[in-house]
């Protein structure tokens, strides 16, 4: 056994120093909770990005994959496999797209959806070769590929990995105005949007904006691109975000929950019309739709139905917010609470240059609840969506007790 500083000291050495993590090291995880080497508890108030949605090491999707494990984990496309067809039949049915194509991590999948819009764009709507444009929002978060770096505004994630990729168009979040008008230019293919900005912490839109935003692309022909790699899945108390706004998108990104945190799995969904563009040999992974990630991803959405998760972060979501603001109301150090079923941030008062957040995110690891400031003062509230509201009741209680003897 290790203890949390020899861990720490082994990533710190051994390791790149690619992520800054709050020093806590994790060692087994239930549910809600994970412990680390000393035996201390916490509640995961991050759920791995809304990875874990359905809790950690969740019984029955463990169970299918230690099954699966045991029977067979990886054909490669070059055969067919047993589960994959199911896999997709089952993805078809449950969000109602005609045809899946199934990659790895989130950042594949954006980068498959890019592809299949722009292929769709020269083929189907008819734009020259090497022409088309993707529409995209300021403060993105759509993965960590070359391409998808391109259009990142995050300095860190972008600076001196140039050359980047053309073709984005990018306009201000959550502006409709926007939106048209840079539907107007020549070439566009798609647009490409998290219907609530995640990374960028937790930007809900406009009631009536993505519903907008689709008729919009709709009049000028232009692919509606939903990211719903860590809203989707029932994060914001709904299967998908954009079903609170009754939008179908042309294409849409999973991944994440897809799996519950057990392995890998992504996805892109779309009907016939669009995804028929991509032919043999024109994309692929080795390890996409493999049979192991596509036994635990139908798990995990099998867990998502049976024990009603989106209805459970609806509820406890509102419940959430209804508590947090009374504590944004009482202190200084609390300016705003937002968010959408469970996946809600709190503002702390103080510039994104400070290390307030920070410190009030370690004094929560002391109090036993781990979450981690995104853009410098906005604190991510996303537990695993399986928490009754007792445990959440008393996260909130955890919440309090922080922010009353928090010293600025
Ligand atoms: C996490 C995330 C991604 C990237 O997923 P990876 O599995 O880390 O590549 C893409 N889009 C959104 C909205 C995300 O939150």
């Amino acid at each position: 056994m290790i203890s949390s500083t020899q861990a720490i000291d082994l990533e710190n050495t051994y390791g790149a120093h690619n992520y800054h993590p709050l020093p806590v090291v994790l060692e087994k995880g239930k549910g809600v909770y994970v412990w680390d080497p000393e035996g201390n508890r916490y509640f995961d108030f991050l759920s791995a990005y809304s990875a874990v949605n359905q809790g950690h090491c969740h019984p029955k999707i463990t169970q299918a994959l230690v099954e699966q494990a045991q029977t067979l984990t990886l054909t490669s496309r070059a055969f067919y496999s047993n589960v994959l067809g199911q896999f997709e039949k089952y993805l078809s049915d449950y969000f109602g797209f005609n045809k899946i194509l199934p990659m790895n991590t989130g950042a594949e999948g954006v980068e498959t959806a890019i592809k299949i819009c722009r292929k769709w764009a020269y083929e189907k709507k008819g734009i020259p070769e090497n022409e088309a444009q993707i529409i995209i929002c300021e403060n993105n978060f759509h993965g960590r590929t070359t391409t998808i770096i391109s259009f990142s505004d995050d300095s860190d994630a972008k600076k001196n990995f140039g050359p980047y990729t053309p073709g984005f168009i990018k306009i201000p979040y959550n502006d409709i105005e926007a939106l048209k008008e840079a539907l107007k230019q020549p070439n566009v293919a798609g647009f490409l949007i998290e219907p609530i900005q995640g990374e960028a912490g937790v930007v809900v839109p406009d009631d009536g904006y993505l519903k907008r935003a689709y008729n919009a692309c709709h009049n000028h022909n232009v692919l509606f691109i939903a990211d719903e790699v860590q809203t989707g899945i029932a994060r914001t108390g709904d299967l998908l975000a954009c079903n609170h706004e009754q939008v179908k998108p042309d294409i849409l990104i999973l991944g994440k929950a897809l799996s519950g945190g057990a392995y890998p799995v992504s996805a892109i969904l779309a009907d016939d019309n669009i995804m028929s563009v991509i032919k043999p040999g024109q994309h692929g992974s080795t390890y996409g739709g493999n049979p192991l990630g596509c036994k635990v991803a139908i798990t995990a959405l099998e867990v998502v139905k049976e024990e009603q998760l989106a209805q459970n972060a609806k509820v406890l979501g509102d419940l959430f917010r209804t508590e947090m603001q009374k504590l944004v109301d009482k202190y200084d150090l609390l300016v705003k609470i937002r968010g959408r079923g469970l996946l809600n941030a709190v503002v702390i008062n103080d510039t994104p240059e400070s290390d307030t957040a920070w410190r009030f995110c370690l004094d929560l690891k002391e109090n036993g609840l781990l979450a981690k400031p995104t853009h410098g003062n906005i604190i991510r509230f996303a537990p695993p969506l399986v928490i009754t509201k007792q445990e959440l009741l008393e996260c909130v209680s955890i919440i309090r007790k922080t922010v009353e003897n928090f010293i600025k």
